[in-house]
């Protein structure tokens, strides 16, 4: 079964290919046949293009039409191009697709229907940057490749079983009425991380507490108990919760109604402020990405310190309230850029909670582990950095789907 998966991003599409055997899916992630990625930040006007297959990698550059025929271009190379690796679009069997928001409809990944569009165009309210995209995705498929099965795959879904005192604001009841709630996001990566941890403790995800900390350019937590998502750090938007690259995470709202009266922001300022201009970049003055910040810091350059001390102390903070929510816990899990790559970041995390004996083997912990457990034997809990595969977790929910279909 050759299973397509497309993930939009605001300014990105990436793309790959997994050809999977129709009886059993592979507990390991296969690599893809074939992945791509347009990125549209290069240069105005332009669309980069790179193409990863077994035979070899690719970049080139065009000229950028609109999203979608740019779309088709990064699809031709799967059969056309110097290395295709299938001989017509036909031979796709399936198509996924990360949805940013599904509301609290949609609790798990679904079937695209003309429903489910409406859906997602409704929740763009919410999602203005991502769920538009992701539509648009699903009906560039629809033209280029008419009626094949497509599946969404929700970004909020694993947290759908959050109990209302977890996801209701403290604000006027009215407002959770119209749908301003906490959602979370992250979830397919938490989701994935979690099963993964299973897998690698050898145990039942449903007997364990876990704690994932998605530590990428977006940085959330999630509390996870009976297999679910119980408690998470982002909420209404992926703005809340931990420090992050260029977003601020959560600030007293105060200082929003300080900024309105007093500066004359207007919406789109305060927008701009909190989503691009705050976290590290914003205290630091020198970047929103972590690695620079981390040789700076070393280099005693004290912005650099300051927003990387924050951040820990964020880190840790939210860690206590996630273990508040789970009563104990079993494993923590570190994933994405700097989760899966930063030994100081997780032995600072992990320092902060030594006096509940959590431990790390320091070796371990930096000899660029992935997959294992970095815990000493005599920690309380333990500790796993996890490579989070997104797109193999897509993949792996349109194989289900349509498994329990036919
Ligand atoms: P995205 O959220 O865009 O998918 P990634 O998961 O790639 O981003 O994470 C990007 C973050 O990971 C950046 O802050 C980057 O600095 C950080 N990162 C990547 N490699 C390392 C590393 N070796 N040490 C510390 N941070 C790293």
């Amino acid at each position: 079964m050759k299973v397509l998966v497309l993930n939009a991003g605001s300014s990105s599409q990436k793309s790959c290919l997994y050809d999977l055997s129709n009886q059993a899916l592979p507990d390991i992630a296969p690599h893809p046949l074939w992945e791509a990625e347009i990125d549209w930040t290069h240069q105005k006007g332009k669309a980069e293009l790179k193409v990863k297959t077994r035979k070899g990698k690719s970049k080139t550059s065009f000229d950028s039409q609109s999203r979608r025929a740019d779309t088709l271009e990064m699809l031709k190379t799967l059969w056309g191009g110097e290395n295709p690796v299938i001989h017509n679009p036909q031979e796709i069997d399936i198509v996924g697709h990360r949805v940013v928001h599904g509301g609290d409809e949609y609790r798990q990944s679904t079937f695209v229907t003309s429903e489910l569009k409406a859906a997602i165009a409704r929740l763009s309210t919410f999602a203005p940057i991502h769920n538009p995209v992701n539509l648009e995705g699903i009906e560039s498929i629809e033209e280029i490749l008419g009626d094949i099965p497509q599946v969404a795959v929700f970004d909020t879904a694993f947290h759908s079983h959050l109990t209302p005192a977890a996801y209701t604001y403290p604000i006027p009841y009215k407002f959770l009425q119209q749908g301003i709630r906490r959602y979370g996001f992250h979830g397919i990566s938490h989701e994935y991380c979690a099963r993964r941890a299973a897998q690698i403790l050898g145990c039942d995800l449903k007997e364990l507490r876990l704690i994932t900390c998605h530590l990428g350019n977006g940085c959330s937590l999630a509390a996870i108990r009976d297999g679910y998502s119980v408690d998470t750090t982002m909420g209404f938007t992926p703005l809340e919760g931990l420090m992050m690259g260029s977003r601020s995470g959560s600030v007293d709202p105060g200082i929003l109604l300080h900024l309105l009266r007093h500066e004359n922001y207007t919406a789109d300022e305060l927008d701009n402020l909190l989503n691009r201009e705050s976290g590290l970049l914003g205290i630091s003055g020198l970047s929103g990405d972590l690695r620079p910040i981390l040789s700076a810091a070393e280099e005693g350059e004290a912005q650099a310190k300051l927003a990387l001390d924050i951040y820990i102390h964020r880190l840790r903070s939210c860690i206590g309230s996630m273990l508040a929510s789970l009563s104990g816990l079993d494993a923590i899990i570190f994933t994405a850029g700097a989760g899966e790559n930063s030994p100081l970041i997780r032995a600072a995390t992990c320092e902060g909670f030594e006096f509940l004996g959590w431990k790390i083997d320091a070796q371990k912990n930096e000899s660029s582990p992935i997959d294992i457990d970095i815990a000493a034997p005599e920690s309380t809990v333990r500790i796993l950095p996890i490579h989070t595969q997104e797109d193999w977790a897509i993949a792996q929910a349109c194989w289900q789907l349509s498994s329990s279909d036919g």
